[in-house]
């Protein structure tokens, strides 16, 4: 008897992980679970009604199509915006595929960059770019520069240009015209510029996404000032930083860029691990740009992800992790942000984004 309840002590000590030897951990594997009594809130559903507005195709049959506009109905997204980042065929057939659901998806098309390094590239790119908006597009999305310029685009990646390049202009001045909005991915969060050692902050994700910025490629601070550019130089085209423009580490940056430019916004997209760190200074940031913020998800199609986005922004939840999800090791907060600001960040500031469209 006595032998049998040492073993299963010993057992439930393996499983438990007391076996364990701190000074050989990795980081990897770090795995906490929060010890504490407190409140679990997890939202069987957004509180307000939502447009999603920034996602990818991730839906690659009829069959997960159906499954996403079921878990979008039971998490009450009412539309998700599709960045396709694509042009020509891939594009159409996106268009095809998703028309399935009329209404509950908007797909936005990116710029085809053939012959990009070449003399005389632009005519034939604005060209597309109005056949994509013939064929559905409502905007363009997501362009996209970590440093090297590459600027994303399917099939053909604009490799060295920056988003206030020459080249860019007249199709950012197209998108104006077709009031267009344009979904920007410039950067990544500041601690993968950093070195990747024991200081630092987000090493976990840092490490993976890590950006070597190498010589003629742009820092963190010159991506910065490229999108500032950008906005400046075409005041008539409406843009959107996806992820907070990728200043949560200093969200003056964002902030100063939304008190000087009418035509910007900002989509909170994949950065809730990274924010959910600073849940003061996150409330303060969304009660003082209320107006300039969307609500997006682009990490899937999934229910619990949804009710992950609403935890952090709806409950008062403290210290809770994500590390499957998000791969950070830190413990997470809710910011319990009020009515008034969830219904903008959900729904009616994309109603505005909606209206730039329509005033074509
Ligand atoms: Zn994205």
């Amino acid at each position: 008897m006595k032998n049998t309840i040492c073993i299963v002590l010993l057992l439930s000590f393996a499983l438990t992980g007391f076996g364990q030897n701190a000074d050989q951990l990795l980081l990897k594997n770090f795995r906490p679970v929060s010890v504490y009594a407190i409140p679990v809130t997890i939202p069987a559903k957004a509180k307000f009604p939502v447009i999603d507005m920034h996602s990818h195709p991730y839906a690659q049959s009829a069959a997960e199509l159906d499954s996403w506009v079921k878990a979008m109905d039971q998490m009450g997204i009412s539309k998700t915006i599709i960045h396709t980042m694509s042009t020509g065929s891939r594009f159409d057939s996106l268009v095809d595929a998703y028309g399935k659901y009329p209404g509950r998806f908007e797909l936005w098309c990116g710029f085809d960059y053939t012959g990009y390094d070449k003399p005389g590239f632009g005519q034939a790119a604005v060209t597309e770019l109005e056949r994509c908006f013939k064929k559905g597009a409502k905007g363009v999305g997501e362009l996209g520069d970590k440093g090297a310029g590459e600027i994303y685009s399917k099939p053909v990646p604009g490799y060295g240009m920056h988003l206030d390049d020459a080249r860019m202009k007249p199709l950012l001045q197209k998108c104006a015209e077709l009031h267009m909005p344009v979904n920007v991915h410039i950067a990544e969060p500041y601690w993968m510029y950093l070195p990747a050692d024991s200081t630092n902050d987000g090493l976990m994700n840092a490490s993976t996404w890590k950006v070597d910025v190498k010589p003629g490629m742009l820092n963190h601070a010159e991506l910065m000032k490229s999108l500032e550019n950008a906005i400046r130089e075409n005041p008539k085209t409406l843009f959107i930083a996806c992820h907070f423009a990728n200043c949560e580490y200093n969200l003056s940056i964002a902030g100063q860029l939304l008190d000087t430019y009418s035509n910007f916004y900002l989509d909170i997209s994949a950065r809730y691990a990274e924010t959910a760190t600073i849940p003061r200074q996150m409330v303060k940031f969304y009660t003082q740009y209320q107006e300039r913020l969307l609500y997006g998800t682009d990490m899937g199609m999934g229910v619990p992800m949804y009710q992950i986005t609403f935890r952090v922004l709806e409950t008062l939840d403290e210290h809770f992790y994500e590390t499957v999800t998000f791969n950070y090791h830190w413990a997470m907060n809710g910011f319990g942000l009020s009515d008034t600001i969830l219904k903008k960040l959900y729904m009616k500031n994309a109603l505005k984004i909606r209206k730039y469209e329509n005033e074509r």
